[in-house]
């Protein structure tokens, strides 16, 4: 079975159609998503509908769950974004597809196990809200306990920054893997950041999944229509413009 991970759409709806085709392209079957569907980008509902039609996994994420619920603990323009990603779901459009989108996102599930492999949004310990950075490795302690409570394989999004954290204390970048591809180790845990779909932070701007199939993973990169995104959020004034800047940096 070819599966495609990915996470952190945000609300993009240009770089998860482009992450769809290629998806298709590459033969995946199944789609998983690790959560943050939207907050940031401009096209919430539409990516929300996508993910209700197409994607056989999703998991909350830390934005899904500040539009229910209430933003806590973000900084001004992302609350703001959350605040505005609320409205379009409640205000405009058809009621019943509202409801619709309103109950998906508020059943979604906070983990995913499946044989040796778990799937969360931040981390084994706190799925919706505790990052692991690159810089973890050195944080023995917390990369030993986070590594205690995975059965084997673990997939997160929620930094934005795709790579791999391996047990025995390295972090592997995509660019440092031949073709973007690894094996799944037999020999030792690994934690596995799939990147982001609609607002990747490691200076590529290029939308960033994983394919997964027969303990292989390889990691893509699709181009996608960066200034169209950045257009439409400079279009609406509760989004700050910083939001399409970073887009084209890739930060
Ligand atoms: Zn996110």
């Amino acid at each position: 079975m070819r599966r495609a991970i990915v996470s952190d759409i945000h609300g993009n709806l240009e770089a998860l159609e482009a992450v769809l085709e290629d998806a298709q392209a590459q033969g995946a079957e199944e789609i998983y998503c690790l959560g943050d569907l939207i907050g940031y980008g401009p096209n919430p509902r539409e990516c929300i509908d996508i993910a209700m039609d197409r994607f056989k996994l999703t998991l909350m994420g830390n934005h899904d769950q500040a539009a229910i619920f209430d933003p806590e603990g973000f900084n001004q323009g992302a609350e703001r974004a959350i605040l505005w990603t609320r409205e379009q779901l409640e205000s405009r459009g058809n009621p019943r597809q509202n409801e619709r989108r309103w109950e998906f996102l508020g059943e979604l599930p906070r983990r995913h196990e499946e044989g040796d492999l778990l799937f969360v949004h931040g981390s084994p310990r706190a799925p919706l809200h505790e990052y692991i950075f690159p810089e973890d490795i050195y944080n023995r302690r917390k990369m030993e306990r986070l590594f205690q409570m995975i059965p084997r394989y673990c997939f997160v999004g929620h930094t934005h920054v795709p790579g791999i954290f391996l047990e025995s204390g390295e972090f592997l970048e995509p660019t440092d893997l031949p073709g973007g591809e690894f094996r799944l180790p037999q020999d030792q845990k690994i934690i596995v950041n799939v990147g982001s779909v609609g607002q990747p932070r490691d200076q590529d701007p290029r939308a960033c999944y994983v394919i997964l199939e027969n303990g292989k993973l390889t990691f893509r990169r699709v181009p996608y229509e960066v200034e169209k995104t950045i257009e439409k959020i400079y279009r609406i004034p509760a989004l700050d413009n910083y939001l399409g800047d970073r887009l084209r940096l890739g930060r």
